[in-house]
C-alpha cells in the first residue's frame, strides 16, 4: 500500500453516524444534525424525468463532457439566473463535484505544487491534495472576517511554489459567503501570481439574506467554478455535478473524465435536465425558505445555550459554533458525549482542519423545525447535568 493512500484520512462523522445508527438499532431516538445533506426528497419533476429515462433504455455512456443538451441547460441557467453569457463548450458534466475537484486538481497541479486552502475547510480538497502529492497552506478563518478567507491573509500566506487557491462558497461547515468583491480581490491576487483560483459552488442557490451570485461572473481567465446537483438541486445520491471553467481546460479534463471514470451516470444526467424548469425551481425556492427559517430557529437557540456564535451564516445549511466556555472538553468529547447522552448527532471540528478545530462543532440544520427545537432541549437538559 503507498504512503500517499495510507496518509488519508476518514471523515469523524461516519464514526460517529455507524455509531448513530447502532444506537438506533438499540431503539435509542437520534436527532441527526450531522448528515450534510438536505433531508428533502429529490423534487418530484426530477424522479419523473429519471424513470422516464430508465424506462427509454437510456442506461448507456454519454460522452464524456456529458449530455450535450445537459451542458447547454447548465449553460442556460447561469443565462437565466446570473445573466452570464456561458458558453456550454466551458461547461463539463462530473459524477458530483467530488468527480470535479478531482478534475481541476488533476489538470492545474504537479506533486509538490502548492494549494492556498481556508481553515475549517470540506475535508476531501487536503485529502485528494495529499494523495496527489500536493502541499496545503492552511489560511486559519476566523469570525472577525466572518470566516471569509481575504486577499490580505492569502496575499500574507503567500510562499513559493502555490499554484491554486481553493474557496467555497457558500463555504462547509462556516456557511460562510464570500462577496463578488472579495472573490475578485484574490482571483487578481491568484493572476499576478499565475495561479488559479478554483471556487466550490456547491451550495450555491443556498443563501439567505445576500445577493445570490457567481464567481463565474469574474471571466473565464484562470478560473475553474465547481458545482454540484447534490445540494440546492437535492440530488446528492445521483452522484453529478459539473465545472465550469476555460475551454482549452475543458478539453483536457474531457480526456482526464474518459480515463478516470468515462462518464458521470446516464440516467442521472437525463434527470437533471428537469432541474432547472419553472416546476423544479419553485420547489426549490420553498426549501431555500425552510431552510432559512430553520437556520433562524437553530442559531439562537443554540446562542442561548453558551455556543459561541458571532452572526446567522449567510448560506448552506450549517452552524459553526465555538463550545460553550468551561465544559472541560474539546470538540470530539463533546460530541461523543451528546450522542451518547443526548441522542444528538454533530460533527467535531476535528473534521475540518487544525485552527480552532477542537474547540467548535458544526451543526446542519438539514432537519425540520420541531426536531431541531427536540435537538435543542436535549443538548440544554445535558449541559445542564455537565455544569
Ligand atoms: N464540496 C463541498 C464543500 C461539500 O460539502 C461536498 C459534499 N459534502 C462536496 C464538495 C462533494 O459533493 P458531491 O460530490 O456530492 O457533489
Amino acid at each position: 500500500m503507498t504512503e500517499r493512500a495510507r496518509r488519508v484520512q476518514p471523515f469523524h462523522v461516519m464514526r460517529l453516524l455507524g455509531r448513530a445508527r447502532e444506537l438506533e438499532a438499540q431503539g435509542r431516538s437520534i436527532v441527526h444534525l450531522e448528515i450534510g445533506e438536505p433531508d428533502f426528497p429529490t423534487p418530484e419533476p426530477i424522479v419523473e424525468a429519471g424513470r422516464a429515462a430508465l424506462a427509454a433504455g437510456q442506461t448507456h455512456y454519454t460522452g464524456a463532457a456529458g449530455l450535450p443538451s445537459l451542458r447547454q441547460a447548465i449553460a442556460g441557467y447561469y443565462g437565466q439566473r446570473y445573466r452570464l453569457d456561458l458558453a456550454p463548450g466551458r461547461v463539463l458534466v462530473t459524477p458530483g463535484a467530488s468527480g470535479a475537484l478531482q478534475l481541476v486538481f488533476s489538470t492545474l497541479l504537479e506533486a509538490g505544487d502548492r494549494v492556498v486552502l481556508g481553515d475549517p475547510s470540506y475535508p476531501c480538497y487536503r485529502q485528494v491534495l495529499s494523495l496527489m502529492g500536493c502541499e496545503c497552506v492552511a489560511v486559519p478563518l476566523t469570525p472577525e472576517t466572518g470566516y471569509r478567507l481575504t486577499s490580505e491573509q492569502v496575499r500574507a500566506a503567500w510562499v513559493p511554489g502555490i499554484k491554486a487557491v481553493v474557496v467555497a462558497s457558500p463555504a462547509n461547515p462556516t456557511g460562510a459567503v464570500m462577496g463578488l468583491d472579495e472573490l475578485v480581490a484574490l482571483h487578481d491576487l491568484c493572476r499576478s501570481k499565475g495561479a488559479a483560483l478554483i471556487v466550490d459552488e456547491i451550495y450555491q442557490g443556498l443563501t439567505y439574506d445576500v445577493p445570490d451570485e457567481t464567481a463565474l461572473a469574474l471571466g473565464d481567465r484562470d478560473l475553474y467554478v465547481i458545482n454540484s446537483f447534490s445540494k440546492y438541486f437535492g440530488m446528492t445520491g445521483w452522484r453529478l455535478g459539473w465545472v465550469a471553467g476555460p475551454e482549452d481546460a475543458i478539453e483536457v479534463m474531457e480526456r482526464l473524465a474518459q480515463n478516470l471514470f468515462i462518464a458521470a451516470n446516464t440516467p442521472a444526467q437525463h434527470a437533471a435536465l428537469a432541474a432547472f424548469g419553472a416546476d423544479t425551481m419553485a420547489i426549490l425556492e420553498a426549501r431555500r425558505q425552510r431552510f432559512r427559517e430553520r437556520r433562524d430557529r437553530l442559531f439562537p437557540a443554540l446562542a442561548a445555550l453558551g455556543f459561541q456564535l458571532s452572526q446567522p451564516p449567510s448560506g448552506a445549511f450549517y452552524l459553526y459554533a465555538g463550545l460553550p466556555a468551561g465544559l472541560g472538553m474539546d470538540a470530539m468529547a463533546l460530541a461523543t458525549r451528546l450522542l451518547e447522552e443526548a441522542g444528538v448527532a454533530v460533527t467535531p471540528g476535528q473534521d475540518f482542519g487544525d485552527y480552532g478545530a477542537t474547540e467548535h462543532v458544526r451543526f446542519a440544520y438539514t432537519r425540520d423545525v420541531q426536531e431541531l427545537d427536540e435537538a435543542v432541549r436535549r443538548i440544554a437538559d445535558d449541559l445542564a447535568r455537565l455544569r
